[in-house]
């Protein structure tokens, strides 16, 4: 029961956040390095007595907040990185309050029936088949090795192994099949899943990081075939319409890695990149970039559920099956925190419109910036077909040193890349607090920035 201590301290740190958030636009983007030195304050032996919880808040706001990156602000455009929505946040809040278990609908019949009802609207949203169910887990590296967790078993089950119950020591070999320009992340799943990072075939990516179809292998034995819609530096899609379909043919298992592209599926004038992703048997797909949830939210999607639950279920005494299929039978966690709140909060907030609305605009104001910066001489290496912006600031270390001015400037945030062998400068536009006229004040930073180098 909350007593009056706990309710002040929610009001508290209600208020404090609110300041927080007002505060955003006013600040540096990255912290300063006083604030981040200061973190040292945080740390210092256990200590041996508890302190007041309004005291813990009030330190940690202190010494936390201005040691934060603003991603959660209008100008932050590292990595693919959404903020949080406003009902988004709340609903978390209200989530932490609930302190629900969610692996099941005895542990919870809220958590069970928002994850239900939110792999539910995420398949309806992206346009995936009727029937697709799946897991909702921390992000796009957790869904992919759930999804491919499902397509090993179900290509060497076909191969006559059963490799949940046998490991893969003896196993049929099994061949997967990658871009390229696949993303880091996947490359750990395969690891995690003893498939190995390395022991794949490689089918070579064109200018814009595609996986080419004029160069796929033929297919033989047990395959997995991992393509990827939206590569994460020039947001590029694979030809899913050329691909998918004589793969599947052949009995491959074709996965999908579409983090944030695949919400491309949601927005009627961008759809058309999304096209023929919908026939592949899984999805990895991320809340916490471009719906705009707060972080460890993702959800892995198969075009048949029970192959996930076949690999994921466990049974045990004490944990009492509920009415309807469970979280825990899809989900490599058991315990787990109800992710299908944030997401279910997202979607009514902001309905199909709201969502369609929130992509496009973020693409436009990529395409905005990118002809901004055409315009003032600065080299755009990508085909802007998303969120995604490659600017070069010529050549030598010139991009290095525009990045490290523009972090240090603290008007933005744009991260580094390689792009076909060229340093880049990276830039996501995934937020819904980002307005066109911080587009515009971004943009003018880096012409600026560019001047210097
Ligand atoms: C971001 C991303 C990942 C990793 O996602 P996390 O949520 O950080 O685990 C994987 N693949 C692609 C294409 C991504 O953009």
């Amino acid at each position: 029961m909350a007593d009056d201590d706990t309710e002040r301290l929610l009001h508290d740190v209600a208020e404090r956040a609110s300041l927080y958030l007002a505060s955003l636009d006013q600040r540096p983007v990255a912290p300063t390095p006083a604030a981040v030195e200061a973190l040292a304050e945080l740390a210092g032996p256990v200590p041996p007595i508890g302190m007041g919880s309004a005291d813990v808040i009030a330190q940690l706001d202190r010494i936390g907040g201005p040691a934060t990156m603003a991603s959660a602000g209008p100008r932050y455009f590292g990595f693919v990185t959404g903020g949080s929505l406003p009902a988004a946040l709340a609903a978390n809040w209200l989530a932490g309050a609930w302190d629900q278990n969610s692996f099941s609908s005895v542990s919870s019949p809220l958590g069970a029936a928002l994850t239900r009802i939110a792999v539910e609207w995420l398949v309806d949203l992206l346009g995936l088949p009727a029937g697709t169910g799946g897991a909702l887990v921390t992000g796009a590296t957790m869904a992919n090795f759930t999804a491919l967790a499902a397509a090993r078993r179900a290509v060497l089950k076909t191969a006559g192994w059963d490799v949940d119950a046998d490991g893969l020591a003896g196993a049929p070999r099994l061949t997967v099949v990658v871009g390229a320009e696949a993303h880091a992340a996947l490359f750990k799943a395969l690891g995690m899943l003893g498939l190995g990072r390395n022991n794949v075939t490689t089918v070579p990516a064109d200018d814009e990081g595609r996986m080419r179809a004029d160069r796929l292998p033929e297919f033989d034995g047990p395959t997995i075939l991992c393509l990827q819609a939206g590569n994460v530096n020039s947001g590029a899609f694979d030809p899913a319409a050329e691909l998918i379909p004589a793969a599947r043919r052949q009995g491959v298992w074709v996965h999908v890695d579409g983090a944030f592209g695949l919400w491309a599926a949601v927005a009627p004038g961008r759809r058309s990149l999304t096209a023929g992703f919908e026939q592949a048997d899984s999805w990895a797909l991320d809340a916490h970039k471009w719906l705009n949830v707060p972080y460890d939210s993702g959800a892995a999607l198969v075009r048949n559920p029970q192959g996930l639950a076949d690999a994921l279920s466990i049974n045990a005494a004490y944990i009492m099956p509920g009415a309807d299929a469970d979280p825990i039978d899809f989900s490599p966690e058991s315990s787990q925190r109800m992710r299908g709140v944030e997401i279910w909060a997202a979607i009514k907030a902001l309905g199909r419109a709201g969502i369609a609305d929130l992509v496009v605009r973020n693409c436009h104001q990529a395409s905005r910036l990118a002809a901004g910066l055409e315009a003032a001489g600065i080299e755009v290496l990508n085909e802007v077909v998303l969120n995604q912006v490659l600017a070069s600031f010529g050549p030598g270390d010139a991009t290095e040193r525009a990045i490290a001015a523009l972090q240090a400037s603290g008007v933005c945030w744009c991260g580094g890349t390689s792009w076909r062998g060229r340093p880049a400068m990276r830039i996501s536009v995934s937020s819904w607090a980002t307005q066109d006229k911080d587009i515009d004040v971004s943009l003018a930073e880096m012409i600026r920035v560019k001047s210097m180098v």
